[in-house]
């Protein structure tokens, strides 16, 4: 009886691992016609000022709308486009729509604030890909100064040269930098002053445990001290209860990133926030996103 079961045990871990793989190989062949058929969308998240709560920018966070498998996180198909240039595309396509957005908000007189999109390690590889940036920004007459974006701490790692000098270029137009879930990489502290870094996102990790952990403690406030001892912008990420925004509160970090405030929202919510200009903290209860 003992050895069936474990038979079984064996037949379920086996069938399970091959519906995973299958999965990632069928995501990816999807995701080959995910632009052509329109499936992708892009919510904002506002991130505030940690005092008054008033909306200073916001993050573009692609979801994917796959018409049989529903709405899908770009936690699980952004890797599987990583490993091919698959990513590329998809990063040319959230550039576009922001750029996009920005310009018609600007045309609407709609209210405006600076919007961060999370650039991929691969991007920097590309030789002509600064050039092109430049050029698509002139081109469609965008406000450079309301882009920010992100990278990791991965990305300065891999390709040290090519990024130190891909970020001086699109600095000079205005473009701002952000270190993306700081604190989760491997980079030296010494990159925080080789590289023309504007803001720091402290990872999501250490704000959900500093009610819990003294380290995630220390580490969070160390990293707003560094932060604003070398006059960069300090964010929290992943803030989602009263007490981690009043203990970020006494540390100083300035802006807040957090369910707390906002989720990630489709665009025609999003600009009724920004009307609002600045959100309250209100209790965050675990709801699945809403889709335009
Ligand atoms: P990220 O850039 O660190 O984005 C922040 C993530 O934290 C988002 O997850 C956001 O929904 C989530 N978050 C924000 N506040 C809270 C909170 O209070 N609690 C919790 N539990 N989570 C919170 P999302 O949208 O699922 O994105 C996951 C990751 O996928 C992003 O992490 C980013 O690395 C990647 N990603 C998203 N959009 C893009 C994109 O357009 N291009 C690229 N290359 N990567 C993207
Ligand atoms: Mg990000
Ligand atoms: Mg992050
Ligand atoms: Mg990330």
């Amino acid at each position: 009886l003992a050895k069936d079961k474990g038979k079984n045990n064996f037949q379920i871990y086996s069938s399970s691992l091959n519906i995973a793989t299958y999965k990632a190989f069928s995501i990816e062949s999807s995701l080959r016609n995910a632009i052509k058929n329109d499936e992708f969308i892009l919510h904002f998240q506002p991130r505030v000022e940690a005092g008054t709560g008033k909306i200073v920018s916001a993050e573009a966070l692609i979801r994917w709308n796959h018409p049989t498998w529903g709405l899908i996180s770009p936690g699980e198909f952004i890797p599987i486009a990583e490993k091919s240039d698959l990513i590329l595309d998809i990063g040319d396509w959230v550039l576009i729509k922001v750029c996009n957005y920005i310009n018609e908000w600007k045309k609407r007189d709609a209210p405006l604030v600076p919007i961060s999109i999370n650039i991929s390690a691969k991007r920097f590889l590309k030789n002509d890909w600064v050039i092109n940036i430049i050029d698509f920004i002139e081109e469609t007459h965008t406000d450079p100064r309301l882009l920010e974006f992100e990278i990791t701490e991965s990305t300065l790692i891999k390709h040290e040269e090519v990024v130190e000098s891909a970020i001086d270029s699109l600095k000079k137009i205005g473009i701002r930098f952000a270190l993306d879930d700081f604190g989760t990489g491997y980079s030296s502290l010494t990159y925080l002053n080789r590289f023309a870094i504007d803001t720091i996102k402290i990872d999501k990790s250490f704000i959900q445990k500093i009610s819990k952990s003294d380290s995630d403690k220390i580490i969070t406030k160390s990293i707003i001290f560094l932060a604003r001892g070398l006059k960069m912008r300090v964010v929290a990420e992943g803030v989602e209860t009263p007490e981690q925004l009043v203990f970020l509160q006494k540390l100083g970090c300035e802006e807040i990133q957090g369910f707390l405030f906002s989720k990630p929202v489709p665009e025609k919510e999003f600009q009724s926030l920004l009307k609002k200009e600045t959100l309250k903290p209100s209790k965050y209860h675990s709801q699945s996103e809403a889709i335009a």
